[in-house]
């Protein structure tokens, strides 16, 4: 039984304050921490993968709007709700590609639950991080990685180092990357906008760091600026069941395509294959002035892929997205697939309260 605090908070300042400052002398796993939905941050505490002295409930700051200006584009609050945010019209409208990422992850019940920066801040899954008997340079620095030489299947092919070879679990972030989304941080040094390929980083040798976001901040929104893939957009995700089951590979496009066919911009994220949604702006570049099929779709996804390196049990991957990545370029070039009709009638319910 570890004893903690709750805190209810309605104001930004106080909310941080509410953290307190960072004391070196203070286990990582002891610190305060904000609690949105809960999903995750329970989960680990019943774990003891962390056992913080204190929660501060953000869920009353007035962070949950969703709005569209035609400068800023798409601004997503940071404690709405990931099921409110992929049926919100907006969403649909300028959006799909988020729209399909959120409604693949988790289960209808958890994406009720589940808030927007709470998404961004979700801890990978990997099973020796949660197995407090096991070492695990991510919980517990230089203690080892107990996944090296183990169990990899859902592990990393790229990106990955000899400290930790751990995925982002998340699906949602997939779409935000390829979005060119930006995270809106509040902190001691007033609001930053952190682009959102730069938010999450690869292990290195501190793996127990998942994001570059400072200690004591906060994220309030999240922003997608305006942009031309709304209209050939797909999320495709390969996964061991169809629901409660993180990805093994997953690939969001977005392709601006020319009236004649030939791709004006493209946007291209994996997830399930590193530390960080993983994309690469030059892959995308191949794609410029040209028709997405054919040899070209074999170029892009070796480019994606350059430095892929199995673990083992997670080898397959290597293949899987090379072929996800060719099926969802083209899959995205014939129109948006968005895959919410399975989830119709609790749009429906949603939108008649
Ligand atoms: C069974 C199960 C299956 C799942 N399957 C999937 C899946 O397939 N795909 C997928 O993408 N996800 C999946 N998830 C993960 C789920 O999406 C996340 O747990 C959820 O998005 C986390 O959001 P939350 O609001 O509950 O965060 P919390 O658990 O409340 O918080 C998570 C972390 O974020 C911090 N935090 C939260 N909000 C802020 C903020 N505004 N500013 C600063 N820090 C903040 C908290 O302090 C905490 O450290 C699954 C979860 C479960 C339990
Ligand atoms: S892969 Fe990373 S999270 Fe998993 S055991 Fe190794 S260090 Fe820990």
């Amino acid at each position: 039984m570890n004893p903690f605090e709750l805190m209810s908070v309605s104001e930004k300042t106080t909310a941080r304050r509410a953290l307190g400052p960072v004391d070196p002398g203070q286990a990582r796993i002891k610190r305060p921490q904000f609690l949105a939905g809960g999903t995750n941050v329970l989960d680990l505490m019943k774990a003891g993968v962390t056992q913080p002295s204190r929660l501060v409930s953000i869920a009353h700051l007035g962070l949950d709007g969703i709005a569209w200006s035609e400068s800023e584009g798409l601004r997503l609050g940071a404690t709405a709700h990931n099921a409110d945010t992929a049926y919100h019209p907006l969403v649909s409208q300028h959006a799909p590609l988020l729209a399909s990422a959120i409604l693949a992850g988790a289960s209808p019940q958890i994406r009720n639950a589940a808030t927007n920066g709470g998404n961004l801040l979700q801890r990978t899954r990997c099973m020796y991080f949660y197995d407090v008997a096991l070492p695990c340079n991510k919980r517990a620095p230089g203690s080892g990685c107990s996944a090296i030489g183990g169990v990899t299947r859902q592990h990393a092919i790229l990106g990955a180092s000899p400290a930790c070879i751990a995925t982002h679990p998340s699906d949602m972030c997939v779409a935000l990357a390829a979005l060119d989304a930006l995270v809106e941080v509040e902190g001691d040094s007033g609001t930053q906008l952190i682009p959102f390929t730069r938010f999450h980083r690869l292990p290195g040798e501190n793996p127990e760091h998942d994001t570059e976001l400072p200690a004591d901040a906060l994220i309030t929104a999240i922003l997608i600026p305006p942009n031309r893939y709304a209209g050939n957009s797909v999320y495709l995700k390969i996964r061991d069941r169809a629901s409660y089951a993180f990805a093994l590979v997953s690939v969001a496009v977005g392709l601006d395509l020319s009236e004649d066919g030939t791709v004006r911009s493209a946007r291209i994220a994996l997830g399930g294959v590193a530390h960080k949604p993983w994309r690469i702006e030059e892959a995308e570049a191949l794609l410029a002035d040209q028709r997405p099929r054919g040899a070209i779709l074999d170029r892009v996804a070796e480019r994606i892929l350059a430095g892929a390196v199995g673990q083992g049990g997670n080898d397959f991957k290597i293949e899987l997205a090379r072929r996800l990545i060719a099926r969802a370029i083209t899959v995205a070039a014939q129109g948006t697939v968005t895959n919410d009709t399975a989830c119709k009638d609790q749009r429906e319910e949603r939108q008649h309260g």
